[in-house]
């Protein structure tokens, strides 16, 4: 999936938090709110938000890591802020910034049940910014309210879909279609904090070194799937990445389980020419020139994308026999100079609705909408029906997306092969969201042979 600014929304100028304590949980908490309007009211996507959050200054780790923990928990909270919110007051707020306060508050009163005078007292600290103190009184009225009327609270939002899956109505409607017996797991795992997978880089460590500098360094890793693949380590406890021994070294990457598993798909054998169509941010074409010395084109689309592209598949961080060459270009337009020869393989990671990475961009429920849905099928048809003729015959292209939804997946690829009669379905694999993984399809196609 990709962040997206939504075009046409107003620009929200980026005032930094006065008035407050840095290392307080007002600061948390106010920061929180102003980030989550940010993305509900002004439509950035929470990359971008963070990229901003974080080139402010910031005080100690803790307490940034307090803010950006409340942010996550609020996004993925969709439909009970506004539940909670329509229940305990007595008309809508208009002011977006008071309301998302209210919102990351009744957040942290939900984690921390057993701190609220806290939780409350800091958030009443935090209106204290917000239109000259106005609301100081109001956000206690509320907060105090709320713990008083818990149960209410929570009948109210058992009664709504939304509110109860935490997800917008008709991503609901389309799991229910898609996943008759499975989508209440797969909401449930869009809601949780997702795993943290790493990719050990089997051209300087292996898995079983590298889970002894883990434990060295005081991290356990959990069991893996079976099939997990042979560079896969799961923490039992996701960690910053910068503590990660030898991560700047490249001895290993931060990457889902779920998304190494299109380099086993592949299994790219020496001297391949292999294309990776949708490549930035370069996680799966770096596992895949760990994995075999292959002649690899990668093409991205967007020039900002493309320029970390360029730093992830720097030359230098591989063996010389590798052979790397990147492309800012619609993948969709095959060039005359990257596109002149046929490929073995080909990877078409497509840009998708993320809907089977809610956990980990939770931004997702707020900023999609239902319509985007065939948008993106027809970017991901568009793609396919393309980067086909660049297939050598006896050659496979993996088609992926971090999507649930049938439409961007197994309707795709059924309408492909329908109309493709060179292409024949090697296998399938669906991975719901779970404790090891995100959640993935892939396809993997074989061009038959003249
Ligand atoms: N494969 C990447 C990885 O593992 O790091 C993730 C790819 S992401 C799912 C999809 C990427 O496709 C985005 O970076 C997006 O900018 C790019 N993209 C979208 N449309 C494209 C097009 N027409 N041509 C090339 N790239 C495109």
């Amino acid at each position: 999936m990709q962040g997206r600014e939504q075009s046409g929304a107003p620009q929200r100028p980026r005032p930094g938090v006065t008035g407050l304590q840095p290392d307080s949980l007002a600061w948390a908490i106010k920061t929180a709110a102003g980030c989550v309007t940010d993305v509900v009211a002004f439509g950035r996507s929470l990359t971008a938000v963070l990229v901003d959050l974080r080139r402010q200054e910031l005080p100690p780790y803790a307490v940034r890591a307090q803010a950006i923990d409340l942010i996550y928990a609020t996004l993925r909270r969709f439909g009970r802020g506004d539940v909670e919110l329509s229940q305990l007051l007595d008309r809508p707020t208009a002011e977006d910034e008071l309301r998302n306060l209210l919102r990351v508050s009744l957040c942290w009163l939900e984690m921390h049940p057993e701190k609220a005078h806290v939780g409350v007292d800091q958030a009443v600290e935090a209106a204290a910014t917000l239109s000259g103190g106005r609301y100081r009184g109001f956000v206690n009225a509320i907060l105090r309210r709320a713990l008083r009327e818990r149960i209410q609270l929570d009948a109210a939002i058992a009664a709504n879909d939304e509110a109860h899956y935490q997800h917008p109505a008709w991503w609901l409607r389309r799991l229910k279609a898609d996943w008759p017996d499975d989508w209440p797991a797969i909401a449930a795992g869009g809601n949780r904090k997702p795993p943290m997978g790493l990719r050990v880089n089997r051209l300087r460590s292996d898995v079983r070194i590298y889970a002894q500098k883990l434990a060295d360094a005081g991290m356990a890793v959990a069991p893996v799937m079976p099939d997990a693949g042979p560079d896969a380590l799961l923490l039992s406890q996701p960690q910053p990445a910068d503590s990660l021994p030898g991560l700047a070294e490249g001895d290993v990457a931060v990457q889902d389980l779920g998304a190494q598993q299109a380099a086993l798909l592949l299994d790219v054998q020496p001297g391949m020419r292999v294309l990776d169509a949708c490549a930035a941010p370069g996680g799966k074409a770096s596992h895949l020139l760990e994995c075999a010395p292959i002649e690899l084109t990668a093409v991205e689309v967007d020039p900002e994308r493309c320029a970390a592209l360029r730093r992830a598949l720097d030359p230098a961080r591989f063996p010389a026999d590798r052979s790397i060459n990147v492309i800012c270009a619609d993948a969709g337009r095959p060039g005359a100079t990257w596109a002149k020869r046929p490929f073995d393989t080909i990877l078409l990671d497509a840009p998708c609705s993320g809907s089977g990475v809610a956990g980990r961009h939770p931004d997702a429920k707020w900023l999609r909408r239902d319509e985007d849905i065939p948008t993106l099928a027809r970017t991901q048809r568009y793609l396919l029906k393309a980067l086909w003729p660049l297939l050598k015959p006896g050659g496979r292209l993996l088609y992926g997306t971090c999507s649930l939804f049938a439409q961007e997946n197994g309707w795709q690829i059924e309408a492909f092969l329908r109309a493709v009669p060179d292409a024949r379905l090697v296998t399938e694999r669906r991975l719901l969201p779970d404790n090891c993984h995100d959640g993935f399809y892939y396809a993997l196609l074989e061009k038959r042979p003249v």
